[in-house]
């Protein structure tokens, strides 16, 4: 994403071009970008050679998700229709890992029909309801057990995983209980430790205590793993001032694990995949001083992206049109919607904007459209893909008649 004559563009498309023709709000996403972030996440690991599996609930868009295949990643799922959605992408079965507190019966059914990877089971219950379905169908279920290692990830309290606090995974009591319960069974396999430790997270250090954890844990139960599953979580640079995520130190940490514990690493990367491929275009629809605040009422809201109103995360906001005349109030970013929460950004002084001009919000490729709901019955966006010179719809935006 980059200007060129003032005018925004994203590879060689310009974002008014894309914005007239298809509306707004629109997500726009770069193949070139998402392509790169891939192939970038497999150097950075290349030595371990671990399995990526796409966090699928970052981004469930079925075009997303079959470049996503073709660039030889697979999927974690956490519902019946994520996983279906991966399996429509055309992401095999031997790539797919299901996590998830809460699978209901039916869900666990279609996981063990389809033979994936693994599940990764959250608690106790689930994995004797695994047990109790692989026996009535007379079969081996190979699980992964998700550990909480009550580590603080730093991050935001909201999108923390891996605390005694929070719901997620089983504690190093409960884990170690569960693993010499199922030793001998003959229908559950426990071939996987998993974790994940919370998202957006941009210091090293909580995953060098995390595999800390791991590592005593294992030597505590001296269970063989085939699978160390590591999560995701690496955080991206939506504001300058975060730093980058030292991608070196982890695979080096993980190296060293390596060399004492022969197992297979698989990582559940979403956001540092798809988050800063896409810029949510969008519309000013009235512009309303007060004598405080100048409010920019934008045409997408809090139902087309909901992580400001959510988590109260940053999204930097430019224009479509860059002009160097300045108005210095406190612009509030806002969507139409009846919350005052449906807010996307202030901040002290922006270009001159006017009525009809359009904006974009960036980094909006994870937790963007998935997030996206009908609420005050608001039909969800387009989304388009721009690969060089072309772009297509590769999800229509909902008419009212979908609906109502
Ligand atoms: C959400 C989630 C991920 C992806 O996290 P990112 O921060 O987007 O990389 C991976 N694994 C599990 C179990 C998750 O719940």
């Amino acid at each position: 994403m980059y200007f060129n004559k003032n005018k925004l563009f994203i590879e060689k498309v310009s974002c008014l071009k894309i914005a007239r023709e298809f509306g707004t709000p629109s997500y726009c996403y770069s193949l070139n970008r998402l392509k790169n972030n891939i192939r970038n996440f497999q150097r950075n690991f290349k030595t371990i050679s671990p399995l990526l599996c796409f966090s699928v609930k970052s981004n469930s868009n079925l075009q997303i998700l079959k470049e996503i295949k073709k660039l030889g990643m697979g999927a974690d799922v956490v519902s019946k229709g994520e996983m279906l959605q991966a399996l429509k992408a055309g992401i095999s079965t031997n790539k797919i890992v299901f996590s998830g507190v809460g699978k209901k019966t039916d869900e666990l059914e279609f996981a063990i029909k389809k033979k994936i990877l693994l599940i990764n089971a959250e608690s106790e219950s689930e994995i004797y309801e695994i047990e109790r379905l692989a026996k009535l169908k007379k079969t081996i279920v190979n699980i992964g057990i998700r550990l909480n290692p009550n580590i603080d990830a730093k991050t935001l309290k909201k999108i923390s995983t891996g605390k005694h606090e929070d719901k997620f995974g089983l504690t190093e009591k409960a884990f170690l209980n569960v693993l010499k319960y199922f030793k001998d069974s003959n229908f559950v396999k426990i071939k996987c430790l998993s974790v994940h430790i919370g998202s957006q997270i941009t210091d090293y250090k909580p995953y060098l205590k995390m595999i800390n954890v791991l590592d005593k844990i294992i030597k505590k139960s001296k269970h063989l793993f085939d699978y160390i599953d590591l999560g995701g979580g690496m955080g991206i640079q939506y504001e300058k001032k975060t730093k980058l995520f030292n991608y070196k130190k982890y695979r080096e940490i993980i190296s060293n694990f390596l060399k004492k514990h022969k197992v297979k690493i698989i990582f559940e990367p979403g956001r540092s995949i798809i988050a800063n491929c896409a810029m949510l275009l969008t519309q000013i629809i009235y512009i309303k001083n007060t004598s405080k605040k100048r409010f920019v009422i934008l045409d997408a809201a809090m139902n087309d992206l909901m992580r400001p109103a959510l988590y109260g995360s940053y999204h930097n906001i430019i224009p479509l049109v860059k002009s160097n005349k300045k108005n210095k109030k406190i612009h509030d970013f806002v969507g139409p919607i009846c919350e005052t929460t449906d807010k996307f950004l202030s901040v002290k002084g922006f270009q001159k904007l006017n009525e009809k001009d359009y904006v974009a919000i960036l980094d909006v490729g994870a937790y963007g459209m998935s997030l996206s709901s009908n609420y005050n019955l608001r039909p969800k966006a387009s989304e388009i893909m721009v690969e060089k010179k072309s772009f297509k719809v590769i999800l229509k935006r909902q008419k009212l008649s979908n609906i109502i």
